[in-house]
């Protein structure tokens, strides 16, 4: 899985737990957020860099912001 994949993946769940809470109304706050908690802890654990394994954190950029390595979002 490429790490564009893995982010789509996590903000998948993450967008989708913000969602549960919005529209759900209150029985689905505890589910909601436990969706919200499974999304972040997603992205910390697959969206790392590819050399040094630091998180890319929320705003990734071309590099990584620990060790300056070029992240390819592409490969797998
Ligand atoms: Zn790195």
């Amino acid at each position: 899985m490429s790490l564009r994949k893995r982010r789509r993946l996590s903000m998948c769940v993450l967008a989708g737990g913000i969602a549960t809470m919005v529209f759900a109304g209150e029985a689905a706050m505890a589910p909601g957020a436990l969706l919200v908690l499974a999304g972040l802890a997603l992205d910390v654990l697959l969206v790392r860099c590819p050399r040094c394994g630091a998180w890319l954190g929320n705003d990734p950029g071309e590099f990584c912001k620990n060790c300056g390595t070029e992240i390819d979002y592409k490969a797998k």
